[in-house]
């Protein structure tokens, strides 16, 4: 389960969890945090276990 936090969004994109859009997919992406599902429904929101990836920019855009 994810934990959106739509207050201070951090972007699965500039976490060190996130694995990347799902194939097919413009929407989900795909979390590798060991303990959440891999499916994230909205990654522009991260979650709760939202951890900065080192050296990532905040105003890196999905690519
Ligand atoms: S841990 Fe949270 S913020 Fe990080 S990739 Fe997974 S769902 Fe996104």
């Amino acid at each position: 389960m994810h934990f959106a936090n739509h207050d201070a969004p951090h972007p699965c994109w500039t976490c060190q969890y996130y694995g990347g859009p799902l194939p097919d997919n413009d929407v989900n992406g795909l979390c590798q945090h060991p303990r959440l599902s891999p499916v994230v429904g909205q990654p522009e929101y991260g979650c709760a276990f939202w951890v900065r990836e080192p050296g990532i920019n905040d105003e890196q855009r999905q690519p």
